[in-house]
């Protein structure tokens, strides 16, 4: 085996793949089709953070981003900041961290530009939008090869479709090299943490529907339920957040912490044994978009229960994050994460021992049927992880774009008509 056959990457599937070649630069070479296989529906993966199952696959070439696109530079006047396409959010925001600026990072630090370019859902989301609805502008490349440079406010009209699937489903058609952000204030952050059960889940997630834009609700039930909410205080709303947060003094098992800024928290405790980066484990994700549940919270839960009870192993879970407030505003303009109204993002993950093809397949059925099951609350697909190896994908990338899937399928067809990029 060669030295480069392998991917250093926290995602387990990607790092045990055997990889026919490793690039680290952009080059002309990559978009020539006749270095893909048409048998094998080879196509170029693509690696940032390399946190899905999708930046590294036996046989076929990864372009590792992280090496030589991975610079930060916050111009202080401005306050924006450039990141290379292969920089992780946890540098980002240790970067900002220096200046006193912050991201809308999601509930991990590892994850790299995928976050943001397939939309970004942050616990900061209700009061700065998703990860997308900041970008100001990005360089990159074309499946076709063509190199674009696009900035918010400049776009001409035949710029402006591909400005619009950029945010949210670039993956399928180009290779961002350079994006440049909004940041945000560092502000303190308090987090009310703890298990319940899930009677206690139930009243919780009825409060966090009333919550103000700057707190937000996020739980994991694996063994057991977690829940995090999580407050920014920004002095212009700390009366009412206090009065919010008062009302979970009833929950006699959930902590108050105060954190100097977001940097400083560490969602997913250990005591929570998430099997996500155990390395004897492969693993898959789906994640799912819904509204309020309001008067469903009831059959939610029940249905919730049913679901874990069946849970073929100990590694299953399902968690949530609450999205809504800025992020149902389309002022930022549009984009091709086309679920605005969205105010939950379920997901549903599963591990198995790799090489047990037949664990897999049991791990694989369990997050189809939990997903049937929670498609009334939540009918629609966030597609933070591109699954084209799962027999799921097309109905994924169907739910995920909705209206906009024909939109997609001709920018596919435009510009990266060899299909050298990730298929649609
Ligand atoms: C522990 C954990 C916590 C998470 N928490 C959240 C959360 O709170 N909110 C949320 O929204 N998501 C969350 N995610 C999901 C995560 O943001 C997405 O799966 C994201 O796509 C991962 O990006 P990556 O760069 O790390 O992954 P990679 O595996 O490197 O890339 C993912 C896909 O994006 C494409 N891609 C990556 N970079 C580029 C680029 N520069 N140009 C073109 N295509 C590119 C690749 O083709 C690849 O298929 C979480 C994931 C993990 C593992």
């Amino acid at each position: 085996m060669k030295n480069n056959s392998l991917l250093k990457v926290p995602n387990i599937n990607s790092k045990d793949a055997k990889l026919k070649k490793l690039i680290y630069e952009v080059d002309e070479s990559l978009f020539h089709a006749d270095n893909y296989s048409n048998e094998e529906f080879e196509h170029l993966c693509i690696c940032s953070g390399g946190t899905t199952s999708s930046c590294a696959k036996n046989g076929f070439t990864t372009l590792d981003l992280r090496k030589n696109y991975s610079k930060i530079h916050l111009d202080k006047k401005t306050n924006l900041v450039t990141i290379g396409g292969g920089v992780i959010m946890g540098d980002l925001v240790n970067h900002l961290q220096k200046h006193n600026r912050s991201f809308p990072i999601g509930l991990s630090k590892l994850p790299g530009a995928g976050y943001i370019l397939t939309g970004g859902v942050s616990p900061l989301s209700r009061a700065y939008g998703l990860a997308i609805d900041n970008i100001e502008s990005i360089k990159g490349f074309l499946g076709n090869g063509t190199f674009i440079s696009l900035k918010k406010n400049q776009i001409n009209p035949e710029e402006q479709l591909i400005w619009e699937a950029i945010k949210g489903a670039a993956p399928f058609f180009s290779i961002i090299t350079e994006i440049e952000l909004k940041t945000i204030q560092s502000n303190p952050i308090k987090v009310i943490e703890g298990f319940v059960n899930l009677n206690e889940l139930s009243e919780i997630i009825k409060l966090s529907e009333e919550f103000p834009e700057n707190i937000s609700l996020q739980w994991i039930y694996a063994q057991k339920i977690y829940i995090y909410i999580f407050a920014e205080l920004n002095n212009l709303e700390d009366k009412r957040t206090e009065q919010n947060l008062m009302l979970l003094d009833k929950f006699p098992a959930l902590e108050k912490q105060f954190y100097e800024n977001f940097n400083k928290i560490n969602f997913f405790p250990k005591e929570l044994n998430l099997y996500e980066l155990n390395a004897n484990n492969h693993s898959e994700v789906i994640s799912l978009l819904g509204e309020d549940l309001k008067n469903d919270i009831p059959i939610f839960i029940k249905c919730l229960g049913e679901i874990m009870d069946n849970k073929p192993n100990n590694s299953c879970y399902i968690a949530s994050q609450q999205l809504g407030g800025k992020t149902k505003k389309l002022n930022h303009g549009a984009s091709f994460f086309v679920h605005r109204k969205s105010t939950w993002k379920p997901w549903i993950y599963a591990s198995w021992k790799k090489n047990d093809l037949q664990e897999k397949e049991v791990a694989l059925e369990w997050i189809y049927k939990s997903w049937s099951k929670l498609k009334r609350f939540y009918p629609n697909i966030h597609l933070a992880q591109l699954h084209n190896h799962l027999n799921s994908h097309e109905e994924e990338i169907t739910l995920a774009f909705g209206n906009r899937m024909n939109e997609l399928k001709t920018l596919k067809n435009i510009f990266d008509p060899q299909g050298i990029l990730p298929p649609l």
